[in-house]
């Protein structure tokens, strides 16, 4: 068996130990090990990172906890309007959705897009459609339906504010995303969310942009980003990893610290990122106050983590 590992993130922001009760810290730590199991046991089962980081993705996109899938925030229009990318690090094949409503999981589909389309990114109606044709799961309205999301939203109406599932007063965060490494020296990378609370004009963020919100790469390591995404789609953030590490030979530590707490920090840009590289070292830098983290590899323990330690 060669070096295997998987890590997840359920989003990073304002995440404060003084907010939080124990409780509460518990079911968000049990949903990030559920998903992380999942997607560990299906690499130790010698599947591929990509079937691992999308049943993972898939499995927090269920959990209304995290902004993503079932628990998207609300859009201007009182609407679930959610963005996903899946890419395979060995082939440099993506799939990216934005804008669809109403799919129970965006990374499938994002999956069936790089696996039976001839094209990379399909947005709204149309993205949707080929979901049809796919036989992709929908859900109606009421499925997305969450009472705290729907309070969040009428806040962000009344204050004719646009929020960040990371601001400060929300409490829930939760874009969500996994990276991973397999048994053949393969690495993927997912990142699904439903974007900004009172989103509107079609406003899409970084998560399902390859380059910013997610990228994977053989060559270097796999990356998913969660933060504020005007200012990692400005950085080219997953990208960037990447290229620090192919043309400045920075090891995956170095590259996110430069990235994360460098140059995103430089134009304001709050948030985190998980990444793995090809030799399975792992990396969960963020700027925020928090950031839901998970995860476990061949050459790691288990690690399940929230705030700074
Ligand atoms: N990056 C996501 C976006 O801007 C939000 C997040 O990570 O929470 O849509």
């Amino acid at each position: 068996m060669n070096k295997i590992g998987i890590a997840i993130h359920g989003g990073a922001g304002t995440i404060l130990k003084s907010t939080m009760t124990h409780e509460k810290e518990l079911i968000y730590k049990n949903a990030l090990d559920a998903a992380l199991m999942e997607g560990w046991n299906l690499l130790k089962g010698n599947a591929s990172s990509l079937d691992a980081v999308e049943l993972a993705v898939r499995l927090l996109e269920n959990n209304s906890l995290f902004n993503a899938g079932k628990g998207s925030v609300f859009t201007n229009e009182s609407k679930h309007e959610m963005d996903a990318s899946i890419m395979d690090g060995a082939t440099l094949n993506a799939g990216c959705v934005s804008s669809v409503r109403n799919i129970k999981n965006p990374v499938v589909l994002s999956r069936k897009i790089m696996d039976n389309s001839e094209f990379v990114f399909l947005s709204g109606e149309g993205a949707e459609e080929f979901g049809r044709i796919m036989n992709i799961e929908f859900e109606n309205d009421e499925y997305f339906f969450d009472e705290l999301r729907y309070n969040q939203y009428l806040n962000a109406l009344e204050e004719d504010s646009v929020q960040l599932d990371h601001s400060p007063g929300n409490k829930k965060f939760g874009t969500v995303g996994a990276v991973a490494l397999d048994n053949a020296g393969n690495l993927a990378a997912a990142t699904s969310t439903g974007g900004m609370t009172n989103k509107k004009y079609g406003r899409i963020g970084d998560s399902p942009i390859i380059g910013s919100g997610t990228y994977a790469n053989n060559k270097t390591c796999a990356v998913s980003s969660t933060g504020h995404g005007e200012y990692y789609i400005r950085a080219v953030a997953a990208y960037d990893v990447s290229a620090l590490m192919e043309y400045k030979n920075l090891s995956l530590e170095e590259a996110c610290e430069e990235v994360v707490n460098k140059k995103l920090v430089s134009i304001k840009g709050e948030g985190g990122m998980i990444a793995i590289d090809k030799n399975c070292n792992i990396s969960m830098p963020f700027n925020s106050e928090g950031m839901y983290r998970a995860c476990i590899s061949s050459e790691r323990n288990l690690e399940i983590k929230i705030y700074r330690e």
